[in-house]
């Protein structure tokens, strides 16, 4: 019988937590079903030939019967079309009971590639899957268009939703941080590795990682004790200038809304919530943001928050410990002054 299907997505070699998370979960429901738990891991020659070893003994130390190493020279880096359209081929040729990856960044959008090539539907960030009705009855029930029982996070994790599942082959992503990744309790299986070369087209090129940039150092977005953000009300990049000034003064991390990545005046690597990252700091200074729930799901881990907004009635300000209702541009520099005036002064 065919095996539940991991994409081990990795960076370098180097597989993400979230797709250790994918595994110790694709281990229980292949268990559940009786099922083998089949390793996917894609690259090229030179990628597998520095790291190969070592993510075969990982996904046996997770369980995995076999692993899958797709090789091709499209697959160097990651590339969300090349890992798509690997996937959908494997998925074609090897015909897994359901095919599990994690919900990172690559994962998702690796999942929702393979969902677009095969038509098939994806449910993204599960954290409980079990094929409906008995185990027994598992094995027969996919080929049959079968019914799954998958519990997903909704709303940024505001909510959980039960949802049935029919589809001759699920594909699912689990929620980051849903379950600990644990290898197998009875030490590694010995794992039969088997090499495949999917027929990727130069268009499967479309999406390339062409650069990286290592970040500043210091104090990270999910780490800082004070992070400043912006949002729309701030009106431009440059507009970010008092900002920035404010989140050194008090050596915090300069963060902001979606409005204001899809304008392009910050980075995605800035962007609080749903989408960007979720904070935790001892202070939160929202500056012109509304407080959508997409955001306020990043940011409602803040153990105060201060928000400066013109509209008295923005979710954000009914949510805040404090609030400030005015401009911020005339505000975020008056803070700025303050503090350099307080530290100037002598005690
Ligand atoms: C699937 C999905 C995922 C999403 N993920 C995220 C996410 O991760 N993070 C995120 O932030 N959003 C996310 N969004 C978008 C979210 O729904 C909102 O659209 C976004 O957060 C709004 O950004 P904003 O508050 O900056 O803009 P707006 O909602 O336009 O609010 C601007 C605020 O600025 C105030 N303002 C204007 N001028 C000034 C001024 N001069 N001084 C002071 N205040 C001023 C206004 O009163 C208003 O409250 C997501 C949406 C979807 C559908």
């Amino acid at each position: 019988m065919s095996g539940i299907a991991v994409l081990v997505d990795h960076d370098r070699g180097v597989p993400s937590g979230g797709a250790l998370e994918a595994l110790t979960s694709a281990r229980a429901l292949a268990a559940d079903m009786s099922a083998d738990l089949d390793a996917v891991i894609l690259g090229d020659g030179d990628l597998f030939d520095a790291h190969g070893a070592d993510l075969v003994a990982i996904c046996a130390a997770y369980g995995a019967a076999a692993v899958h190493c797709g090789r091709h020279q499209f697959l160097a880096d990651y590339g969300p079309d090349a890992w798509g359209a690997a996937l959908a081929e494997f998925v074609e040729t090897a015909a897994p009971l359901a095919v599990v990856a994690a919900g990172t960044d690559r994962g998702a959008e690796a999942m929702a590639q393979l969902a677009a090539r095969t038509n098939l539907p994806l449910v993204a960030n599960c954290v409980n899957v079990s094929p409906k009705g008995s185990p027994a009855d598992a094995s027969t029930a996919p080929s049959a268009g079968g019914a799954w029982h998958v519990t997903r996070i909704q709303w940024g994790g505001s909510l959980l939703e039960d949802v049935t599942l029919t589809s001759t082959l699920p594909l699912l992503t689990i929620a980051q941080h849903s379950i600990e990744a644990e290898p197998r309790e009875d030490g590694p299986l010995p794992a039969a590795v088997a090499d495949f070369e999917p027929d990727l087209g130069p268009e499967v090129q479309q999406t390339l990682v062409r650069d990286r940039v290592t970040l500043a150092e210091g104090v990270t977005l999910s780490t800082a004790p004070v992070v400043v953000s912006g949002g729309r009300g701030v009106g431009s990049a440059d507009g970010f200038a008092p900002l920035e000034e404010l989140a050194e003064l008090l050596g915090g991390r300069v963060g902001c809304s979606r409005a204001v990545t899809n304008n392009g005046w910050r980075s995605h690597a800035d962007q609080v919530g749903q989408t960007g990252t979720r904070i935790a700091p001892e202070i939160y200074i929202a500056c012109g943001i509304s407080g959508a729930i997409q955001h306020w799901v990043g940011a409602m881990g803040s153990k105060n928050i201060l928000a400066i907004n013109i509209d008295p009635e923005a979710n954000m300000v009914t949510k805040a410990g404090y609030a400030v209702i005015a401009d911020l541009h005339e505000v975020v520099p008056a803070i700025c002054d303050e503090i350099r005036r307080r530290r100037d002064r002598p005690s």
